[in-house]
């Protein structure tokens, strides 16, 4: 019988950390070989995996016996910069006895932000699994500072996911889905086992507070979600902690499929919308909103505030009055600039910056909607 995998080629998998480190014994061997023998046998059937895996930090932090509660900045960096190597390590050896390659990949958030950067992670990424080697691939924790990182790999993975054009991202987790309630404060809780489309009622159930292990929580799950579906990914949530993770998800096991986009943008704009920190923010009228879900362009004329500081080229998110984000985009002009356009017909606009304008603020092929 096929399984529920079947019809996904390109697949991504996250693995979050309390499934790999156990605090007192340190890696989860057997867990692990349970993982790779699962992820040997779909790259046999002919799918092409890729591994998110967490761990550096909380394998690192038992290698050294680091003491329990919450560590300073540079203690996370120097328990990372000792458990990534012992985690690539672990998946190396676990792959191999099946058979299969591996290749460690370290990313920052600049790496999938910066165009020229994106581009190159995508294409070693891309030669990673041309010649059959599994990437597994994490943040760059040691060298990445507080203000410039994902933080999180949920999102980090759906990046990775939207930016390889995969088909499916797999989030294993410690809950087997998303619940129209925390299932442990209501006992009435169900699993939503299909979500055609994220929306505002979908995200409040997601709620806010992250799990005891997670770091994101549903939250960043539900905001991966969104990344990986918008750029034609679809994404499931299962539990991850039974052993043969994959296995069992194939053959059937409960969890919540998100579909992806019937319409993904192309991955120019998936690019521009999946960015996670935007320079700035415009916020436009009634009129300027209709016309962005007509597919128009966002001229000056409908801006009627511009806050941040961004440069020209620079990604911004595209609000309404209400403060709803209706879409992000590539911003025609500096933010000072912007200030002095926003609300101007484009006639006037020449006189007022003494250069030709151009046509838009944001232009439509730089316009990704959310
Ligand atoms: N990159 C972190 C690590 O490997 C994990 C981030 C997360 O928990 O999502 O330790």
């Amino acid at each position: 019988m096929k399984g529920i995998l079947s019809g996904y080629r390109r697949i991504v998998v996250k693995i979050g950390s309390a499934l790999l480190v156990d605090r007192a014994s340190g890696l989860k061997r057997e867990w692990l070989a349970g993982m790779a023998a699962d992820t040997a046998r779909l790259a046999a059937g002919g799918h092409e995996l890729l591994v998110v895996s967490s761990g550096a930090i909380a394998l690192g932090r038992t290698v050294l016996a680091l003491p329990k509660g919450p560590l300073k900045l540079e203690e996370s960096q120097a328990a990372a910069a000792v458990g990534q190597i012992a985690l690539a390590r672990a998946w190396a050896e676990a792959l191999e006895a099946h058979g299969v390659r591996t290749g460690q990949v370290l990313l920052t958030l600049d790496d999938t932000e910066s165009r020229r950067r994106y581009l190159n992670a995508r294409a070693t990424i891309g030669t990673l699994v041309k010649l059959a080697a599994v990437p597994v691939i994490n943040e760059n924790d040691t060298v990445a500072t507080s203000e410039i990182r994902y933080g999180d790999n949920d999102r980090l993975a759906a990046r990775v996911a939207a930016m390889m054009r995969a088909d499916l991202l797999v989030l294993l987790s410690d809950i087997d889905g998303l619940y129209t309630a925390s299932p442990a404060a209501d006992p009435d809780a169900k699993l939503i086992a299909h979500v055609e489309r994220i929306t505002p009622a979908i995200e409040a159930m997601a709620g806010g507070a992250a799990s005891e292990y997670s770091r994101g929580g549903m939250k960043t799950k539900i905001e991966a979600g969104k990344i990986a579906t918008l750029a034609g990914t679809a994404m499931m949530i299962t539990l991850g902690s039974r052993s043969n993770p994959l296995a069992a998800l194939d053959g059937g096991a409960s969890h919540t499929l998100f579909a992806a986009s019937r319409q993904p943008v192309s991955a120019w704009k998936s690019w521009i919308g999946g960015q996670l920190e935007p320079a700035g923010r415009l916020t436009v009228d009634a009129g300027a909103a209709k016309a962005l879900a007509a597919g128009k362009s966002l001229l000056a004329a409908g801006v009627r505030q511009v806050d941040g500081a961004f440069e020209r080229g620079d990604t911004v998110s595209i609000v309404d009055e209400d403060g709803n984000e209706l879409a992000r985009g590539l911003s025609a002009y500096d933010a000072a600039d912007a200030r002095r356009i926003a609300g101007r017909r484009s006639a006037e606009i020449e006189a007022l910056l003494g250069y030709a304008p151009r046509a838009a603020m944001v232009h439509r092929d730089d316009l990704a909607m959310r």
